[in-house]
């Protein structure tokens, strides 16, 4: 196989975001409304389920400050960025 075009579309990926928790129940953790800038290292996803046949998955990152989760709007995430995000599971 030889690859003839190299796609690195994403190495430079950055987004200004804010900790404010959209998307997720924190459980006893409180958004701290920090602004930070994230990369697609900081991308993770959170798989959900809904009883009895309804599940998802949110995407977004945790705030290194508070360790809340805030989701980013799929839509603002392009596929292939998606793919990158790593599983986040905590007790909440
Ligand atoms: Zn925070």
């Amino acid at each position: 196989m030889k690859i003839i075009d190299e796609q690195e579309p994403f190495q430079d990926w950055e987004k200004e975001v804010e900790c404010n928790g959209v998307g997720w129940r924190q459980g006893d953790k409180v958004p701290c409304g920090s602004k930070l800038i994230i990369d697609r290292d900081d991308l993770k996803l959170r798989k959900w389920f809904k009883y009895p046949d309804s599940e998802g998955v949110n995407y977004g990152f945790i705030c290194p400050n508070c360790n809340c989760f805030t989701e980013i709007p799929t839509d603002e995430l392009d596929k292939n960025l998606r793919k990158l995000a790593v599983e986040w599971r905590d007790n909440c």
